[in-house]
């Protein structure tokens, strides 16, 4: 080592410097993301999520799709084939501008548009993945039910064969993107076990009114879905896949993007808390100058590194084609947890103005409640990383 060696500088919010793991090509999706957020999103979204609308959802989705975060992981049928690395940052990016934005993008992508190019026919797959990744048509995945939440192995919802149709009857519950769907991958019970079914939202007998007074990821449309005899040719059902085997291989994809994604609300609220605590005087001197503070801004800060170190370790895996369902288990158990704790102690530094949605700490930390809660609850993802380290299963 020489003794000129110069270090390089250092970032508060890269305090260890990860992004030197990155690529070139990464940092690029990274920067191309974040563009788009600054200029389309983060202006209006405390508007959105106060009235609990986004504004041209249409138009938003498609900026989207030709940015190419729909479906950007997925190759063929014009999606953008990028890496799982890829894919998560922009994850973080759009979350640090919304959770809503993000579930948007991460729904139509991991839930919507894998489950079709996973588990679809050569003709489903044409009819629809094209139109998705250009954000010309929405998607929305329905599995959890009015009583069926964490056990969907005990849906209600029923496919039953009338001649070579399918007739499919029940309700779906909590539905990201339905009231403005195109498309709904619907998960249903048969004689022959769970199968998936991509309804058209036109069909007769399909409806989705959306759910009203959430106080969490108010700029995302969230639905019930209503099937009263939904009559669907044989062609709409997933081909080969039975069981939980689908929609878990689905989840799977989605939950990997929360990983990275928690992280953006928890980087927005970190910046934001930084940011008043060096502005606001108290004392006479700023509230930063505090030790009390500057603990709250490190712990902070510690957590957030943390959880992007996991996440990028399970983006490489992941890319490598190595990585388990129960790995992702410990990302987003352990990511969403330590995001909720970032933005409630940002939330504290910022004081009264932390209750406020001038600034965009509250926002987060109400949104990610729901990111706690969706795509497998803490418990459940504790019990799955108990059941990997004992074997022992303790669902039941
Ligand atoms: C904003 C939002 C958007 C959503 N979007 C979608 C979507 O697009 N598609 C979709 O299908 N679903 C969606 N969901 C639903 C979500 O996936 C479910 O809410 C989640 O799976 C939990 O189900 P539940 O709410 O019925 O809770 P429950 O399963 O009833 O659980 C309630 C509580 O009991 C705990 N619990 C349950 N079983 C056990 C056990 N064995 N041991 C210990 N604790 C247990 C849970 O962890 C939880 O704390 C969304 C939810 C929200 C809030």
């Amino acid at each position: 080592m020489s003794a000129t060696t110069t270090l390089p500088p250092f970032k508060p919010l890269d305090p260890v410097g990860i992004d030197d793991l990155l690529s070139d090509d990464e940092k690029a999706v990274r920067a191309s993301v974040r563009r788009l957020c600054a200029e389309r999103i983060e202006p209006h979204v405390a508007d959105w999520f106060e009235r609990g609308t986004i504004d041209d959802v249409r138009g938003l989705a498609k900026e989207l799709g030709a940015l190419g975060v729909l479906g950007m992981h997925l190759e063929g049928y014009g999606c953008a084939g990028m890496s799982a690395t890829e894919y998560g940052l922009a994850c973080l990016e759009l979350e640090a501008a919304d959770s809503g934005i993000r579930s948007l993008v991460s729904v139509q992508g991991s839930l919507a548009m894998f489950a079709i190019w996973r588990w679809g026919s050569e003709e489903q797959k044409s009819e629809w993945l094209p139109r998705m990744a250009a954000g010309e048509a929405i998607g929305c995945f329905g599995l959890t039910e009015p009583d069926i939440g964490s056990d969907p192995g005990g849906m209600r919802t029923r496919a039953r064969r009338d001649g070579s149709d399918w007739v499919l009857d029940g309700r779906k519950m909590w539905i990201t993107n339905g009231t403005i769907a195109d498309v709904a991958v619907v998960w249903a019970s048969t004689e022959d076990g769970i199968r998936g079914f991509v309804v058209p939202t036109a069909t007769p007998g399909f409806s989705a009114p959306e759910i009203k007074h959430k106080q969490s990821l108010r700029a995302s449309v969230t639905s019930e879905l209503v099937l009263d005899g939904v009559r669907l040719p044989e062609s709409a059902a997933f081909p080969d896949v039975r069981g939980l085997k689908g929609p878990l291989s689905c989840l799977n994809e989605a939950r990997y993007g929360i990983v990275w994604g928690a992280l953006g609300a928890a980087r927005s609220s970190l910046q934001a808390a930084l940011d008043y605590a060096n502005e606001r005087v108290q004392f006479g001197k700023p509230i930063s100058a505090f030790q009390l503070t500057q603990q709250k801004l490190v712990e902070m800060n510690l957590e957030y590194t943390k959880g992007l170190l996991l996440a990028l370790h399970l983006g490489r895996r992941k890319d490598a084609g190595r990585l388990r369902p129960e790995q992702v288990s410990i990302g987003k158990l352990s990511n969403v947890r330590g995001a909720l704790e970032i933005c409630r102690t940002a939330r504290s530094v910022l004081g009264a103005n932390g209750i406020s949605l001038e600034y965009p700490v509250i926002r987060h930390m109400n949104n990610l409640e729901s990111v706690l809660t969706y795509e497998g609850t803490v418990e459940m993802h504790t019990l799955v990383v108990g059941q990997a380290m004992t074997g022992h299963a303790a669902f039941r």
